[in-house]
């Protein structure tokens, strides 16, 4: 985008809740982690060379026949039963067609109006406590397209680009669209309750184990659709106002960005509305950078995809015995799961709430099963090791650092043989790839001194090094002996047992 972009009017939002009541609609797309692709054999993976997980079928050549991959529905059943979901015992695959260079066959094949799953819900936590039941409308297969790249342009965007790289690999990844009802009633938490269905999402689908959920990725991306309508006089009223028009803002790839999104274009509308302006129903783009969208294309409901069954795949029908025994594969629901693990481990809402926001839960559970205290776990992985995975852009779990290495870390903690402190560094080493915490402590020879007499000679240089201070302590001011465990501590860069040198020096002083 050009730098002369003029940003659009935004309306102040109390200003917006005051006259508008915000109607959300939310789209999610989740690529499944299958082996293989939606309707042939090629792998999945990830970051691979560009156009080397390709065949005739998904780079459409003629003659090519599709063969639907089995686990891929397996997984679409499961998502729809989680969430509450009708599964159609008969459905047909359609062609949506319409043409775009990374998408070979010039059509995505698609459900149309015979979804596998129909009319769930999910319900989502707020962080008043209060939960907001998302209606679902409904989960459809289909797959995901290649992906083009611009080169030479400012943007990354094929304006301005002098040529552009398409890469097929994507291209026919199993993908499944979760589309919600027109969410109404959420008033000033529509941002919160955009961002909490995203996260709840997400952790449903991991729960499930069908997809890695990396939105930073594109494995999980959300279309945030959002309209506003006069806000109705009487309360009880709003529900029979008429939807507004809609907008959609495209792949937005963050939990935050849904959130500001959605907010932003509350603001954008609001400004519109008053002005006595219409919303264009159209798509739009999500700026990360500047936290603004921008028009995108126009579009209309009735767009013309010349949708017709497709020819050269049968029906997907799960039998309703085959549909139950997949029930009794469901996980437990994670919320349910996170009020049983808080009540166990006896952690605060908030405790528990910078847990989740970490994705933390499974290491401390698994950190705790290595036998560390349920509280020490949660330090180690919400403090000193999240503020490292995000400083190197990366997630808890790639870091190289186990929760068995953590357990034997609080385990030398609780030994009093290193402190905090040096726990750090003992990080430090196992993340260096040094070995256990064990390994790291006896090579870099980290243990603390808990050893009187190596103590001793310190305090007495502290104390002849501060008199004034000691002499305070004398006279019974206890506190003012901080200053001389400080100095003690410094001299023995840390690796001293703090409450040891606090006995002494008190032993030496009263
Ligand atoms: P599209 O083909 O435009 O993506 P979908 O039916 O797949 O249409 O998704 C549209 C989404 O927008 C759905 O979540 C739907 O519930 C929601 N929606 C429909 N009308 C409105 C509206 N007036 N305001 C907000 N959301 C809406
Ligand atoms: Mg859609
Ligand atoms: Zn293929």
């Amino acid at each position: 985008m050009s730098a002369t972009r003029v940003s659009d009017e935004v309306l102040d939002y109390d200003e917006v809740l005051a006259r508008f009541d915000p109607v959300l609609g939310l789209e999610v797309h989740v690529e499944l982690s299958t082996r293989t692709k939606m309707f042939c054999g090629c792998g999945t993976e990830f970051g691979a060379e560009p156009n080397t997980q390709v065949c005739p079928v998904c780079l459409g050549l003629p003659g090519a026949l599709p063969v639907v991959n089995a686990a891929a529905v397996e997984s679409a059943v499961r998502i729809g039963l989680a969430l509450h979901c009708d599964i159609t015992p008969w459905g047909r695959f359609a062609r949506k067609n319409y043409f775009y260079p990374d998408m070979p066959k010039n059509f995505q094949t698609s459900q149309y109006d015979e979804p596998i799953a129909t009319n769930g819900y999910l319900d989502v936590q707020l962080d008043d406590g209060t939960t907001y039941r998302v209606a679902i409308e409904r989960a459809h297969m289909e797959e995901d397209t290649g992906k083009s790249l611009h080169v030479g342009g400012a943007t990354g965007r094929i304006h301005g680009a002098d040529y552009s790289l398409v890469d097929y690999n994507r291209a026919g990844i199993p993908l499944i669209e979760i589309v919600t009802k027109p969410l109404a009633g959420t008033g000033e938490r529509a941002p919160e309750v955009a961002r909490a269905y995203v996260s709840a999402l997400r952790d449903l689908l991991r729960a499930l184990e069908v997809s890695d959920v990396r939105m930073e990725q594109g494995s999980l991306r959300c279309d945030a659709n959002v309209s506003l309508r006069p806000k109705a006089s009487d309360p009880l009223a709003q529900e029979s106002v008429p939807l507004g028009t809609r907008t959609e803002t495209k792949n937005v790839n963050s939990l935050r960005s849904v959130e500001r999104a959605v907010r932003y274009e509350m603001t954008r509308q609001g400004a519109r509305l008053t002005a006595g302006e219409k919303v264009v129903q159209e798509t739009r783009h999500w700026h990360e950078d500047s936290g603004l969208t921008t028009s995108g294309r126009i579009k209309s409901d009735a767009e013309d995809y010349r949708y017709f069954p497709e020819p050269d795949l049968v029906p997907v029908a799960p039998d309703a015995a085959w549909v139950e025994q997949l029930r009794g594969t469901l996980p437990e629901p994670p919320d349910q799961r996170r009020r049983r693990l808080q009540q166990d481990w006896g952690f605060t809402d908030l405790e528990m709430r910078d847990l989740v926001n970490a994705s933390a839960t499974e290491l401390v559970e698994a950190t705790v099963a290595e036998g560390a205290a349920p509280s020490a776990a949660r330090k180690w992985w919400t403090g000193e090791l999240a503020r490292r995975a995000n400083s190197d852009g990366v997630e808890l779990t790639e870091l190289a650092i186990t929760p068995r290495q953590i357990a034997e870390l609080a385990a030398l903690v609780d030994a009093g043989r290193i402190n905090d402190t040096i726990a750090r560094q003992v990080l430090d080493g196992v993340l260096a790839g040094e070995g256990s915490p064990e390994d790291v402590v006896t090579v870099r020879g980290l243990e603390v001194v808990s050893d009187d007499s190596a103590l001793g000679a310190a305090i007495d240089r502290a104390i002849e090094a501060n008199p004034d201070v000691a002499q305070k302590v004398r006279d019974g001011k206890v506190a003012a002996a901080g200053a001389l465990i400080g100095a003690v501590m410094k001299e023995m860069r840390g690796q001293a047992d703090a409450g040891r040198v606090r006995e002494l020096v008190l032993e030496r002083l009263t």
